[in-house]
């Protein structure tokens, strides 16, 4: 028997391999096969309905080496959904399941591990710890060694004499993901637009597939609400997955959920050791772990029996993913959902014009909640427009802001200054000659970053010492940062409130995930009076003290020319002031803006969202922009500019004509040079009723092969234009 077997490689199609005699292999096992003189470890696939076995002769076909049958097969739904996401994504089936198996040690045998349990006789020598440890472990749980060390407060080496004496005995560990979530726990008591909306929202995940929008204004209990569908589908006894657009989010959703069912869910991002990463891995493939909370990449772990997907703060950009294959999480989770037939939920408060469409169409339900659950009122926002209240020089913050800020203060209120740029200054130039730092790889400036006491590329990593004086010209004490970042409105906070607490979050500055959620544990716990920061700070938090939220620059966003600037910037600048007010205090909002009449000032101030979102929906519609018309952009890069520039030209003579699709380029790239590559795209334009993909396959495919070091991606709903 041959089977196809797909290798996590950029291979374009699954290979044939032969499977060893008396053995059998099923689609989604693992196996190691020979590549050339290599081995890898590969996937099972399945042949496509009706197609034959190639006619390959046997003499040519190498055999499976190993089946590795302690590692648990992908479920089929993981192959529809493979398939599905490489067809659409025109990414190669083995770099979809690459990303599936990107799971650390899964495929390695597991180490057990093993802790300690009271069970046999009382040591001969009896010592105040020893009886201190004996005391402790009485309960009879098996205990880490460490924790029963500390909770007995002795050193690990007692516990060790006690395990000698064979009074503790070492027992395998059982595995935490096992933990059983509680569903019939105390619960909130939710309000009536809450206990409402979890009505309409439970009818919509009983089960089967179903897409509901759940809109509701920041602090309205959207999370206590669609707690309620977890638990309907925890009670059914299936797998639930939430997705968070960023990991520092996750913390207080852990800290909601173990209030709500009794443990904690399983966490999936980069922040986990590998070791981690595959216990987590298996226990969702042999369905273990119920309730999985993660980044967009959790939406390639093998559930077997996947009965809801929530996407959190569903408008987000970082669903997208550019790198490799380059996918929209929040769209591949209700394909994911369709294929699966389990409902899903996009939650947020400001959704996208994409999902709002779709309700319009018909396609998504839709559940409002316009009222906060605590608070009486969203916050108040005002514009501070910079033409009329300017700050003063070598200052960033216009004295209605300050004030606001020292109001805040005096009240003893939390105060949230926002600006979404990392570092101190942008550019760095010498006042005496006008030499500017410039990425030598990029064609970006280098960002002055005045705590590493370097300036750094924002694209490629490279850095250098901020140097005493002028590369070009060689004056000293010449050079002159221009423009804020974040750690220049701390400095400028420093100087204007020193006695306030203040924290400083940015994602350069947090060292580790456990840092960043020591820092948010104690902004919540009001230790902090003022928090300045990046968009890290921006999303989802809940901080009961935050009364004030100023934003230093409004216009920064809108000023990308792409065609969800203004949708963005509402969605962030509605986010960030959400923020304020949440609980029993009264929220402000205050924006810093030169462009006081602009569209989307103008519906964050007056709070009139759904003229705003309905001026950019006509506007989409007019401009045939998605979900009215379909994207597709093709980037190509080379060390050369000339390659470059010659291939994407080669490659637009080749586009087919077709009536409903558009190629517009190659033009050079906005950012035209990353790493030292050279890049040119095309945009690509369709109809919604054209089948991009296909053209896209048909046109490709009839371009020469790219040589050298030319590289060719495609990036279909793309969502940076840069
Ligand atoms: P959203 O996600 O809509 O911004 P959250 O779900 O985070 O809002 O809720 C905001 C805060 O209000 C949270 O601290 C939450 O615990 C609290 N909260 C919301 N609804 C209830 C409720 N029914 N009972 C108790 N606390 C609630
Ligand atoms: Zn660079």
């Amino acid at each position: 028997m041959t089977v196809p077997v797909l290798l996590p490689l950029a291979l374009p199609a699954p290979y044939d391999y032969l499977v060893p005699k008396g053995d059998h292999v099923k689609p989604g096992e693992f196996v190691v096969v020979p590549l050339g003189p290599v081995e890898y470890i590969a996937a099972v696939w399945r042949r496509p309905q009706g197609e034959a076995p190639p006619k390959i002769e046997r003499k040519r076909l190498r055999e499976i080496a190993e089946i590795l049958d302690d590692v648990p097969k992908l479920p089929p739904v993981s192959l529809d959904f493979a398939d599905w996401v490489a067809g659409y994504t025109l990414a190669s089936p083995g770099m979809v399941l690459r990303m599936m198996m990107s799971a650390g040690s899964a495929f390695q045998p597991l180490a057990p591990r093993y802790g300690v349990r009271l069970e046999g006789p009382p040591p001969g020598r009896m010592t105040p710890a020893r009886a201190r440890v004996i005391e402790a472990a009485k309960n009879g749980l098996i205990w880490v060694k460490s924790s029963l060390a500390e909770a007995a407060g002795v050193s690990p080496g007692v516990i060790d004499g006690l395990v000698d004496a064979g009074t503790l005995i070492a027992e395998p560990l059982p595995d935490w993901h096992a933990m059983p979530l509680d569903t019939s726990r105390e619960r909130a008591t939710l309000n009536k637009d809450q206990a409402e909306a979890a009505k309409a929202l439970l009818k919509n995940t009983g089960d089967g597939f179903a897409v509901t929008l759940l809109d509701g204004v920041t602090g309205s209990g959207k999370t206590e609400v669609y707690f309620e569908a977890i638990a309907q589908c925890l009670e059914r006894g299936q797998q639930a997955l939430v997705l968070m657009p960023e990991i520092a989010l996750t913390g207080q959703f852990l800290a909601r959920c173990e209030e709500r069912f009794g443990a904690k869910p399983a966490e999936w991002h980069s922040g986990l050791t590998p070791s981690m990463r595959g216990r987590v891995w298996r226990a969702v493939a042999e369905n273990k772990a119920k309730l999985v909370v993660g980044a967009r990449s959790a939406l390639f772990l093998p559930f077997p029996d996947l009965g809801l997907i929530v996407v959190d703060e569903e408008h987000d950009q970082a669903y997208k993913q550019e790198d490799r294959v380059a996918y929209q999480a929040r769209d591949m989770a209700v394909v994911r959902a369709h294929l699966g037939a389990c409902p899903c939920v996009l939650s947020s408060a400001t959704p996208s014009i994409e999902s709002l469409v779709n309700v319009e169409w018909g396609r998504y339900r839709h559940i409002r909640i316009e009222t906060r659950y605590k608070a009486a009122a969203l916050p108040a926002i005002q514009a501070i427009d910079m033409r009329v209240n300017p700050p003063e020089r070598g200052a960033w913050l216009s004295p209605v802001l300050t004030d606001a800020v020292a109001e805040t203060l005096a009240r003893g209120e939390q105060a949230l200054l926002f600006l979404n740029r990392r570092g101190y200054a942008p550019v760095t130039l010498c006042r005496k000659c006008g030499f500017r730092f410039e990425c030598p790889n990029c064609s970006a400036w280098l960002v002055e970053h005045r705590f590493r006491r370097r300036l750094e590329c924002h694209h490629c990593g490279k850095f250098i010492p901020i140097p005493h004086e002028c590369p070009s010209c060689g004056a000293e004490e010449s050079l002159v940062a221009c423009g804020p970042g974040i750690e220049r409105i701390a400095e400028e906070v420093a100087e204007l409130f020193p006695e306030a607490r203040r924290v400083l979050l940015s994602s350069d500055l947090t060292p580790s995930i456990a840092d960043l959620r020591e820092t948010l544990r104690e902004i919540e716990a009001r230790e902090v009076d003022v928090i300045i920061g990046t968009q890290l700070v921006a999303k989802g938090h809940h901080f009961p003290g935050l009364a004030l939220v100023g934003v230093i620059d409004a216009d920064l966003g809108l000023a990308q020319g792409d065609p969800r600037a203004a949708e963005r910037t509402f969605q962030l600048m509605s986010q960030v002031t959400g923020r304020a007010g949440r609980d029993a205090i009264k929220g402000r909002g205050r924006i810093q803006t030169y462009m006081p009449d602009h569209p989307v000032i103008a519906a964050l101030v007056s709070g009139d969202r759904d003229t705003f979102y309905a001026r950019e929906i006509a506007a989409r519609r007019e401009a045939g922009m998605p979900p009215f018309g379909r994207l597709a952009a093709i980037l190509v890069t080379a060390g050369d500019r000339a390659h470059a520039e010659g291939y994407a030209r080669e490659v637009a003579r080749h586009a087919p004509q077709a009536e409903k699709i558009q190629v517009l380029g190659p033009a050079e790239a906005p950012l035209s040079v990353i790493r030292g590559r050279y890049r040119y795209r095309l945009l690509v334009k369709a109809t919604r009723e054209a089948d991009l993909q296909a053209y896209l396959r048909l046109w490709l495919s009839g371009v020469p092969k790219a040589r050298g070091d030319i590289r060719l991606t495609v990036d279909i709903d793309p969502y940076s234009f840069l």
